[in-house]
Order: C-alpha cells, then sequence, then structure tokens
C-alpha cells in the first residue's frame, strides 16, 4: 500500500503518470493532500468514482498516530506522534500574532550525542520516513483547521501554519535522504507552498550536507554553534571533532552564495559558566566577523540529569549587549510552552531501542 505522504509532488505525478493518469492528475491529487487535507482519496470528490475506487485499493494517506495532544499556557502546544515500536517523537505549535510556526522532528532520537540535549542523551532509534516529516505539518494543519483555529491567514483562505523550523527532535541532515523531498513538498506551490525564507532547517554542522543542501535545496539555515573554540566545541558538541570551526565557517560562507535569505542564523545555548564568560564573547566575535549572521541565545532549558544550569538572565541580556555593540545582530530566543517541556532541547518522545545503548552493550565486553 502506498502512503501517499512519502511522495513528493513530482513522485506522485510520477506514481500516477505509471497508472496511465494525465499529468494534471499529480496537480489535483497533490492539492486534495496538502491543501484541503484529504484523509483518503475517498474524499477527492472531484475524481471520477471508479478512479477513486481503483486509487483507494493501492494507495493510503497516512499521518503518524497522535499519542498525546497538550496545550500550554502561552499557546504552544505539542504533539507527541507514534514513530512505531515504542518511539514517539514530537511536533511543536508555536502561534505568534503575524505567523504560526511549526517545529518538525526528523529522527526519532540523536546519534550525535551533544552535551546539553534531552534527545541526544536518548540515543538513535531510526530516521523518519519522508511520509513521517511530511505528516507532521499535514496533521496540525488538518487538526488545527478541524479545531476552529483562529488567525487572520486563514479566514483569508491560507493554511494555518505559516513557518517550518526543522528544530525537533533529530539532526535533519543526518536523514537528508528523506528530509530533502519534505522539505520540497513544504516549497511546491500546489501542496504547502512556503517561501524559502519561511523554511528554516537547523545543523549542528554536517560539513558535507550544508554544501549537498546548497545545491539541491537551500532554505533558511541555522547553525547550532554553541562554542566559539574547537576546545569547548569538542565537548559540548561532538560532530566538531570530525567537522571543525573552520571548516563550518567555510561551509556557510559558500551557504550564502544560494541561501534565500543573506545571513545564517546561528544559535547559542546559554549554559551558566561553560559558555557564557567574556572570554567566549570575545572569541565568537573573531569567529563570525566574516559571516554575515545572525546569533540566536538561547537560554539553556534544563532536563532532570543533565549537569547544565541555565545562565542568569542579566548575563544572557549582557552577551547579548557585548555582541551587540561589535555590530553583530543578536537576539534572546523567547522560551515558548516551557510549561509542557515543548521549548528546544526538551523533547524527549520515548525513544526506546536505543543503538548506543545496544552498541555500548556490544562494545563494552570487549574492553574488559
Ligand atoms: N539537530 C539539530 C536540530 C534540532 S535541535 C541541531 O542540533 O541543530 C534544535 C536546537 O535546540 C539546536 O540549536 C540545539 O542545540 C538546541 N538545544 C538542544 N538542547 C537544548 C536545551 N536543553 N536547551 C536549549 N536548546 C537546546
Ligand atoms: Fe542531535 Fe541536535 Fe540534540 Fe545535538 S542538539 S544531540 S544534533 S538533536
Amino acid at each position: 500500500m502506498q502512503n501517499l505522504l512519502d511522495l513528493e509532488p513530482a513522485a506522485l505525478a510520477q506514481w500516477l503518470a505509471a497508472r496511465g493518469e494525465k499529468p494534471f492528475r499529480g496537480r489535483q491529487v497533490t492539492r486534495w493532500i496538502h491543501q484541503r487535507f484529504a484523509a483518503s482519496v475517498e474524499e477527492m470528490t472531484d475524481l471520477a468514482k471508479p478512479l477513486r475506487a481503483a486509487l483507494a485499493r493501492d494507495a493510503q494517506i497516512r499521518a503518524p498516530r497522535i499519542l498525546r495532544d497538550t496545550t500550554a499556557s502561552d499557546g504552544t502546544r505539542k504533539w507527541l506522534l507514534d514513530a512505531g515500536s515504542g518511539n514517539a517523537v514530537e511536533a511543536v505549535y508555536i502561534p505568534e500574532d503575524d505567523r504560526a510556526t511549526l517545529c518538525i522532528s526528523s529522527q526519532a532520537g540523536c546519534a550525535l550525542d551533544c552535551a546539553f540535549c534531552s534527545t541526544g542523551r536518548q540515543g538513535f532509534n531510526r530516521n523518519l520516513s519522508t511520509g513521517e516529516i511530511v505528516g507532521q505539518l499535514w496533521l496540525s494543519n488538518r487538526t488545527l483547521l478541524q479545531d476552529g483555529v483562529d488567525a487572520p491567514w486563514v479566514e483569508a483562505g491560507r493554511a494555518p501554519i505559516t513557518n517550518v523550523v526543522m528544530m525537533g527532535m533529530g539532526e535533519p541532515l543526518a536523514n537528508f535522504d528523506n528530509v530533502v523531498p519534505a522539505l520540497r513538498t513544504f516549497l511546491d506551490d500546489n501542496a504547502y507552498g512556503l517561501s524559502r525564507r519561511r523554511v528554516t532547517l537547523s545543523t549542528s554542522g554536517l560539513v558535507p550536507w550544508i554544501d549537498r543542501l546548497r545545491d539541491e535545496c537551500p532554505v533558511a539555515l541555522a547553525v547550532s554553534l554553541h562554542a566559539p573554540t574547537n576546545e569547548l566545541r569538542d565537548h559540548l558538541v561532538p560532530i566538531n571533532r570530525r567537522h571543525p570551526l573552520e571548516s563550518l565557517m567555510a561551509a556557510c560562507l559558500r551557504y550564502l552564495e544560494r541561501a534565500p535569505r543573506d545571513f545564517i542564523t546561528f544559535e547559542y545555548v546559554m549554559l551558566d559558566g561553560v559558555n557564557d564568560q567574556p572570554e567566549h564573547t570575545h572569541a565568537l566575535i573573531d569567529l563570525v566577523r566574516d559571516v554575515p549572521c545572525k546569533l540566536n541565545l538561547i537560554p539553556f532549558n534544563p532536563f532532570p540529569g543533565s549537569g547544565f544550569a541555565t545562565s542568569p538572565r542579566e548575563r544572557i541580556r549582557g552577551f547579548a549587549h557585548a555582541l551587540q555593540d561589535a555590530g553583530i545582530v543578536a537576539t534572546i530566543r523567547k522560551t515558548r510552552g516551557d510549561d509542557i517541556d515543548a521549548a528546544c532541547g526538551q523533547l524527549a518522545g520515548q525513544v526506546q531501542d536505543r543503538t548506543k545503548r545496544r552498541l555500548a552493550s556490544r562494545v563494552a565486553p570487549a574492553l574488559h
């Protein structure tokens, strides 16, 4: 049974063409799924009945199942989604006055093991399929419409979600082959029609894949920096040992040649006493001097056993001011949804069958 959410618009057109359908059918079915949020072929009422019956035999629209649906006091809403075998991932809806953003997951767990990240702490289970990634956007739009969400752009006939950030669970560039078709679906005019500036991918810095993204599907890019020196970054973001800061900065400059925005967003999580001292400010200013960028300072969101604390508010402000005085655009990220553990880095799902654990138990005997 083909899950139609797994097919980006061009692939859906090909799939239909292989069944002898005309090219316009691809556009028609794409719009039914991604603009009218049809949940089955039967809902596509302007398709002739025999065609609907034939498609329904071979195709489904199958989004992840919602396990839990929680809304925070600030309106942030988190869906816990079934990823099979006891695993779950999360998608977070963040409404604002002039837009609504969906934070999407790309993997169940993450193998990259950043020191301050609760997803990383759980280890890696598996990559999400294209259908599971697109399904998060499809499902939240459909659910919000069913709930009668109130926003001026929805009244004007647009979908509830206006922006997508790939900042949920997982490292999106480590799941490149499934993520890129999902991005293309977000951008396609017959699907979600989002502009490249409204789709942001956040990466911890997989340099070769940043180059591939630039060539194949450039969207707005956020890079998780978190430390201004290799010594500290090796410790906080271990992938830095393979792709150190010099090569990461060079990749950012190459990306900007094709990027939809003329800056890279650098994310910098503020960890008390770890990366928030004057020496770090100076090193950071030196590091990003030649890269057009915006620095987004993220107050660390604690989780049990993390071993880190959030920098005091005043220190975060001082850090931002020092960057601004050096001519760097720096903002402090508003923490949203923290009463439902929906803030950055708190997405935990319930990842089981942890590869890291399994590997550890296989490797450990050899060490003794
Ligand atoms: N894997 C990608 C995208 C997902 S994480 C990446 O690392 O960029 C999205 C952002 O949240 C990253 O900048 C990540 O470093 C940050 N983050 C992770 N744990 C956090 C925590 N506990 N508090 C605040 N931000 C955190
Ligand atoms: Fe993975 Fe990103 Fe968490 Fe690092 S911060 S462990 S790359 S999800």
